[in-house]
């Protein structure tokens, strides 16, 4: 009681901010956003799906109650993410050699057309074992060819080109008319098999170019390069050389390709505090709404990917950070951004990164909130992107004002590029990820090993959110900080260029 009418009087003489009441966040508080996010009800927060629908809703109420107005660049809460979701439906794939079908005993094949048809006849065949020299260009001529390319990595290739996935990009930007992929050591058949029958998700303005794509096991090249008469081992290995220019199959081939092709309208939702100082920058908080939805086949006993810890987590210590930052004015503003299709390769954060409701070099730090749930109380404050901004040391001493301990490692920066952070800070704007979940890899590791990303990860009466509220509590603080303009004084050189 005395404490209390101690700081009225303190709060009547201007002395200390209506924010410092903001109550502790709670687990309760916490917990009760998680139920409803992560329930059946809500369908795993797909992309595109009614589950989209309930999700945003319930958010755009929250956020509203806490004070946030709409913070899009048109005036709405929504910043439309296209999306194109895509997995194959039936294939048709006939070789010939000097004019005889051949017969391929595997059917270790898997192809997916860009649209939902694509046929086309007489298809010449080429091998261009790793597809590009050392400089990262294509040399074989692949124009309207059928070409099949190692994902395996080879020495001489530079850095940008060790993702088979790049390799793929630049055969389909040279000419080819399909790319198909040989599995390899990195990623073997039934791993590309579970990726593609998963009908991943591709962002329109980064949609790939080629007509289609498609992976094979090298059982698959042994079948067909023998039935053509030619040996696999001799034309793989000959392909070790960065001068390699492909080599001819001797073959043509039919394609008769049939796909699930879904175009799919989805969102980010974007909320703001307008700050008193205009100009004087803003804060960003933001986190994925999005999960795998309904991720399971029909009649599975439990076809739901709830995404509890992943990242309903993250979205309710948003809402009620939101609802702490919204008792006071601050200089700066400070927006509330929740991504689409984080999961689909941070597709929501590319792309308000690519189209900002504030422009980037205005921003002076980007917190991200993802996978919050996992350490308990008393857990030390982690930073992914430590040492990739100058904002440690101050971020530190808001910790320490509450009381955390610091995790002084950069381990936590191995999840660096797999948050939604890492859209900004490819644009150098600086963004981190603060809090327990990624101090304790051990506990983090095990959660990846187990739920993550499956049916499991659903609210459960052991569901870890005693670090969460801490780290709520410790995010209403950075808020706070970051947003006084007399606290926070961003250095002369400023990284956040935007450029
Ligand atoms: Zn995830």
């Amino acid at each position: 009681m005395h404490a209390l009418r101690f700081a009225l009087t303190l709060l009547a003489f201007g002395l200390i901010s209506a924010a410092a009441f903001a109550k502790p966040v709670t687990e309760a508080d916490l917990r009760k956003h998680v139920e409803i996010l992560a329930s059946d009800e809500f369908e795993g927060r797909g992309p595109g799906t009614e589950g989209e629908r309930k999700t945003l809703a319930y958010l755009e109420s929250q956020w509203a109650k806490a004070g946030l107005k709409p913070g899009a660049r048109d005036g709405s809460w929504y910043q439309p993410v296209e999306l194109v979701r895509r997995g194959p439906k039936q294939a048709n794939v006939q070789f010939f050699s000097k004019g005889d079908k051949l017969r391929i005993v595997s059917d270790d094949i898997l192809l997916v057309g860009k649209e939902a048809q694509f046929k086309s006849s007489g298809l010449p065949a080429l091998f261009v074992g790793h597809g590009v020299d050392a400089q990262g260009k294509v040399i074989a001529d692949v124009r309207s060819k059928l070409v099949f390319l190692l994902t395996d990595d080879a020495d001489y290739l530079p850095a940008e080109m060790k993702s088979a996935r790049n390799r793929r990009n630049a055969l389909d930007e040279a000419g080819a008319a399909a790319v198909v992929m040989v599995s390899g050591e990195q990623f073997d058949f039934p791993v590309y098999r579970r990726l593609i029958l998963s009908r991943p998700v591709s962002w329109v303005p980064k949609d790939r170019k080629g007509n289609v794509e498609g992976v094979v096991s090298p059982q698959y090249m042994v079948a067909l390069v023998t039935a053509a008469g030619g040996d696999w081992d001799k034309l793989r290995a000959a392909a070790r050389t960065p001068d390699y220019a492909g080599q001819s199959l001797g073959l043509s081939v039919n394609l008769d390709v049939e796909s699930d092709v879904e175009r799919i309208s989805s969102n980010n939702i974007i909320g703001k505090f307008a700050g008193r100082k205009p100009g004087s920058g803003a804060v960003v908080f933001m986190g994925h709404w999005d999960h795998f939805g309904i991720c399971r086949p029909e009649g599975d006993e439990d076809r739901i990917c709830n995404g509890a810890v992943d990242n309903a987590s993250g979205m309710a210590v948003l809402t009620e950070v939101a609802k702490r930052l919204g008792r006071a004015k601050f200089d700066r503003d400070i927006y509330f951004v929740g991504t689409t299709a984080e999961e689909a390769g941070l597709i929501g954060a590319r792309a308000f990164a690519a189209d900002p409701a504030v422009p980037l070099n205005q921003i002076k730090i980007v917190l991200n909130v993802d996978t919050v749930a996992i350490a308990p109380k008393g857990a030390k404050v982690a930073i992914i992107g430590r040492g990739k901004t100058d904002l440690d040391a101050e971020v530190e001493a808001v910790a320490r004002k509450l009381k955390r301990k610091i995790e002084p490692s950069t381990d936590a920066n191995s999840f660096l590029q797999r948050q939604d952070g890492w859209a900004l800070t490819e644009k150098n704007v600086p963004a981190l990820m603060v809090g327990g979940s990624f101090a304790d890899l051990g506990k983090l590791e095990a959660f990846l090993k187990t739920d993550y990303h499956g049916p499991n990860d659903e609210v459960v009466d052991t569901l870890q959110l005693g670090g969460a509220a801490e780290d709520a509590d410790l995010h209403v603080e950075l808020g706070r900080y970051f947003a006084d303009s007399r606290k926070y004084k961003p250095k002369k050189a400023e990284k956040g260029t935007g450029e």
